[in-house]
């Protein structure tokens, strides 16, 4: 069966994937969802035998339906290759009664890197299929991990460019050092005084821009977006959840059809989202654990029905997670409300002017696979520490905000089938937080010297994303002011 994408917003008429994935949001503001959610067509014990690359084909085909079999197989060859650390891609780790699933080998070692490493292909491809021969520009603002797994998925890709903004004096160190050292004839970056939401709104200014477009359609240009609500990263979320259901079986930790819970640490809910559709496509999945740091925004609204981003704004040490608006439970929503895109609209329109909405009861009862919880940051520190004391495993700050809320959720109902929990990054991107958080020693000891310190601790080899930096040269060293954002991406894209 064919799968199209409608808007979540309006009744107007389904378009195919590859036109969704070129236009990233629909023209009335939605976001594009499937017109069903497909079945899996081969068995478990069928898909437990595939490798990583054939189940990716295995589960993508299913939604991106126009495109053809050497199409979507081109485009998973050239994204899950060497840039990943090991062939197996995702593999699953067990440690203390659950099963850590890393999904940070990719080239910046954050989970990013799962989605962000195909889009680029799948970008191009449809170019292709839909006769667009300008070469595409992706405009990116970013506070920090995005902006680099975008730069490099695309660094290269023929037919693309790419230009990421960040806030110069708003990303840490080691970010602002991994973007500006990104290698490829097609990429710029460029440091903005201003903060994050400074970048944000300049890069929508220029999205909204028909002069702008204009101008740069006779150049041959046009923009896109590698945002997360775009289905070409949402589509490729989906396969590591099968994978990691597979992989149990072959294994035999399950047997044929038993369920699991899987915990996913959320920010921006695209993650969790993947996995709520692997779910109806008939994973057998029990419960979706969704996770938050101190910003609960997710866990207030799983437990009261209410959204309510009117409330403080705090930074943790998971920051890929400090996030008030989710803008892919949006997609929940719409499916919620019975694929109603009027019932949709009005709880959108109702956040975009008051902050807030509240969905009703007969909606509630379908979030009923959901559990949400959160974790403090002093319980998130405690739980890197616990981990590492009890089986030297060391995770993340983000990957301990799910372990944390999964052993609550444990103790709380007794609840102990197997469980999933996503990793989403590798904890040498994050050193500091997860070197103090298991030793108070580490206090005022440099990221460079912690990251040996780790490596002997966990006994792990420090990734090549890390070690390249140390001595990689500076090779973008653009700043702008945040009202020059349009005359500098005139500027590089004239050269
Ligand atoms: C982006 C990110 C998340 C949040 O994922 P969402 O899909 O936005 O919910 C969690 N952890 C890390 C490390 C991330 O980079």
């Amino acid at each position: 069966m064919s799968v199209e994408y409608f808007s979540t917003r309006s009744k107007s008429p389904a378009i195919s994937a590859s036109k969704a994935i070129l236009k990233g949001l629909s023209d009335d503001g939605g976001l594009f969802v499937p017109s069903s959610i497909p079945a899996f067509e081969k068995s478990f014990e069928e898909m437990s035998k595939m490798s990583y690359k054939e189940l990716a084909y295995e589960v993508m085909k299913l939604y991106l339906s126009d495109f053809t079999e050497d199409e979507l197989k081109n485009c998973i060859e050239r994204a899950y290759d060497e840039k990943f650390d090991t062939e197996v891609i995702a593999p699953l780790v067990s440690a203390d009664g659950a099963y850590y699933l890393e999904l940070f080998h990719g080239a910046t070692i954050a989970f990013k890197d799962m989605a962000l490493s195909i889009l680029p292909h799948l970008l191009t491809t449809a170019a292709k299929k839909n006769d667009i021969k300008d070469k595409i520009v992706i405009l990116t603002a970013t506070s920090g991990d995005t902006g680099k797994a975008a730069l490099s998925g695309f660094a290269d890709v023929p037919g693309t460019g790419i230009i990421v903004f960040y806030p110069k004096n708003g990303v840490s160190a080691i970010q602002e050092k991994q973007m500006v050292t990104q290698k490829g004839n097609n990429v710029h970056v460029v440091g903005i005084t201003g903060n994050f939401d400074d970048a944000q709104t300049g890069v929508k200014k220029m999205f909204n821009d028909k002069e702008l477009a204009a101008e740069l359609q006779e150049k041959g240009y046009r923009f896109s977006s590698a945002n997360s609500i775009n289905i070409g990263r949402l589509v490729p979320q989906i396969v590591y959840y099968v994978y990691a259901y597979v992989t149990l079986l072959k294994e035999q930790k399950i047997k044929s059809g038993e369920k699991i819970n899987i915990v996913v640490p959320t920010g921006n809910f695209g993650n969790i989202l993947a996995a709520f559709y692997a779910k109806n496509m008939g994973l057998p999945v029990k419960k979706l654990i969704c996770a938050s740091n101190e910003n609960k925004v997710l866990f207030d609204f799983f437990t009261t029905g209410e959204y309510d981003r009117n409330r403080e704004f705090k930074l943790t040490s998971s920051p890929s997670m400090d996030i008030l608006i989710s803008s892919n439970l949006e997609r929940l929503i719409y499916f919620i409300a019975g694929n109603d895109s009027d019932k949709n609209k009005a709880l959108m329109d109702e956040l975009s002017s008051t902050g807030k909405y509240t969905i009703t009861d007969s909606m509630k009862e379908m979030l009923e696979p959901f559990v949400g919880g959160f974790a403090t940051e002093a319980e998130t520190a405690k739980e890197i520490h616990d981990l590492f004391d009890s089986t030297g495993y060391v995770i993340d700050t983000h990957t301990a905000v799910a372990s944390r809320v999964y052993r609550q959720y444990r103790h709380d109902t007794g609840d102990d089938a197997v469980t999933v929990i996503a990793s989403t990054a590798s904890p040498y991107k994050f050193t500091g937080s997860v070197m103090r958080a298991i030793d108070t020693c580490y206090a005022g000891q440099s990221d460079m010297d912690l990251i040996q310190k780790l490596s002997k601790l966990s006994g792990t080899e420090i990734p090549n994303a890390i070690k390249e930096l140390k001595d990689a040269p500076v090779l973008h060293d653009i700043v702008c002011d945040k009202d020059e954002m349009k005359e500098t991406v005139k500027r590089l894209l004239e050269a």
